[in-house]
């Protein structure tokens, strides 16, 4: 798979080249191949379905991937498999020399014979969606402030002997009047 996963811009057919698999998480995650960091903790193989062709002297690279990872809810702190999805879309030029009149668009410049390692390209894309806070639903209801609750599973006793509540006293008033 290390072979599918790299290619030569070089080397490409006027066709250019597709893929459609699914990258297991063993290669994904394997820190002794490529240079980016590798993700640890996906619970899923990276989907990916995209394709890279000579295009006006550039070669365009577009596709979309997907995969699943386990993270920790900021609210409630529970585990769950986050699902992440990216459309990725670049353009490589072959030679380091930069053109006279600069480029028309944005790319990278890669050097002779044009080695793109696919694997890290993915896994840039990976870090470019992944987020520091996540939570495990919209909805989740996150701990009690006061017990430790996880008030999803759970109503706490906590709201109904809220003395020290600031809003309290005003549940009082309503109930007096
Ligand atoms: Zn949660
Ligand atoms: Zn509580």
């Amino acid at each position: 798979m290390y072979q599918q996963l790299s290619f030569r811009l070089q080397e490409l057919s006027p066709q250019g080249r597709e893929w459609d698999l699914e990258i297991p998480t063993s290669l994904f995650g394997d820190t002794g191949f490529g240079e980016v960091d590798a993700p640890a903790s996906l619970c899923k193989g990276v989907q990916w379905k995209g394709s890279v062709v000579p295009q006006d002297g550039l070669f365009r690279l577009r596709g979309e991937w997907n995969t699943e990872l386990m993270r920790h809810c900021v609210r409630c702190n529970a585990e769950f498999a986050l699902h992440m999805e990216g459309d990725c879309s670049r353009y490589f030029r072959l030679g380091l020399e930069p053109d006279s009149d600069g480029d028309s668009v944005e790319c990278d410049a890669v050097a002779p014979p044009g080695e793109v390692n696919l694997l890290d390209m993915l896994r840039e894309e990976f870090w470019l969606t992944w987020k520091p806070v996540v939570v495990c639903d919209k909805a989740c209801k996150g701990l009690c402030q006061q017990c430790g609750e996880n008030l999803n599973r759970h109503e706490c006793k906590c709201s109904q002997h809220d003395s020290d509540h600031p809003f309290a006293a005003l549940r009082n008033i309503r109930f007096n009047s």
